[in-house]
């Protein structure tokens, strides 16, 4: 395995939601905390992160540069991660700088990133734009290490991979014996991770994507390519099957990271039964897409479900509309 820069507190918990689950009508739902990770307020993004840091460290980088949307909890991580190596840190942010900074953006004002906005809401121009920065800078003299938009690649997803162990053995200990593990998903990074340390640790729940962005065959494609090369990077060779990668749609709404009703109802429903907070971008979405699958009979009460809260808490605090939406559900 490639090395790793700690940055994460681990294992996260696992915890049963029994008030959620009895809202719900069953499965048994037990919740993977990723939301605590502990770094920087957390989220999913600090496992891969500690890959990406100790590779930057090691090809002596003085700068990581990355992007993404303005209540990005990569962004906000990859740079904290950036101060704690006494690294400078670039994000491009697509869009307009907005007159406020909430939330993430906020986070981000406080550890002193450098922050560049696209000026366009086109996401794949981000992409465009880290590439270009990262030559700005290489000409300048410094040492840019870039990760791409969402820290979605092959190193990032050796996070997931690894975790697959640790809930492996959580598990055990509860005697639980899942039939899913359901979580949100964007760039892909966090499902490919999750599915290679399924194949790698022969773990017997099956992997649901909720797509939160992009459509179903992107996904699938993403999800296969990045979990055999996650795979190769920890040298165990993994073949993936179609029936492997599971994404469902229907859930993303008016837009990606525009609250929808359903997610502000699910995000409302998380809190009121287990003073669990959700965000509208991902998780909420998310937890919505787990409900349709117990409303649509795929998930069945006689099951045991692992929802993954992957975080985004702080992207909460910066729609405030959520609370008025759920009533559109
Ligand atoms: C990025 C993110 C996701 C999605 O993870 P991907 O690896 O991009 O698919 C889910 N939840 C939260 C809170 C995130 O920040």
């Amino acid at each position: 395995m490639p090395a790793r820069f700690p940055l994460a507190l681990l294992p996260t918990p696992l915890v049963e939601a029994p008030r959620l689950s009895q809202a719900l009508g069953g499965p048994r739902l037990l919740i993977k905390r990723d939301d605590l990770t502990g770094f920087a307020l957390g989220g999913n993004k600090v496992r891969g992160l500690e890959y990406y840091l100790a590779e930057a460290l090691a090809q002596g980088a003085d700068v990581l540069v990355t992007g993404a949307g303005p209540q990005s909890n990569h962004v906000r991580v990859t740079v904290a991660a950036a101060r704690v190596a006494g690294l400078e840190a670039v994000a491009v942010i697509h869009g307009e700088r907005p007159p406020v900074a909430l939330g993430n953006l906020l986070l981000d004002e406080l550890l002193g990133a450098e922050l560049r906005f696209t000026g366009s809401p086109d996401r794949a121009q981000v992409d465009v734009e880290i590439e270009r920065v990262g030559a700005e800078l290489a000409a300048a003299g410094r040492r840019p290490y870039l990760i791409p938009r969402g820290g979605a690649s092959a190193l990032g997803a050796l996070g997931y991979l690894a975790a697959v162990s640790e809930l492996g053995a959580q598990l055990a200990e509860l005697g639980a014996r899942p039939a899913w593990l359901v979580l949100a998903t964007g760039s892909c990074g966090t499902q490919a991770g999750l599915l290679a340390g399924i194949k790698l640790f022969g773990a017997p729940y099956r992997l649901l994507g909720i797509t939160v962005s992009r459509p179903v065959a992107e996904c699938c494609e993403r999800i296969t390519r990045l979990a055999i090369a996650a795979a190769a990077l920890a040298e165990s060779p993994i073949t993936v099957l179609s029936e492997d990668v599971v994404v469902r749609d229907g859930y993303i709404g008016a837009g990606y990271g525009i609250p929808s009703p359903e997610a502000a109802a699910a995000i409302r429903l998380a809190a009121r039964t287990e003073g669990l907070f959700l965000d509208p971008t991902y998780t909420g979405k998310g937890l919505a897409g787990l409900i349709g699958e117990i409303k649509s009979g795929r998930l069945s009460p006689d099951d045991t479900v692992i929802y993954l809260h992957t975080g985004g808490e702080p992207g909460l605090l910066a729609h405030p509309e959520v609370a008025g939406l759920e009533a559109l559900a």
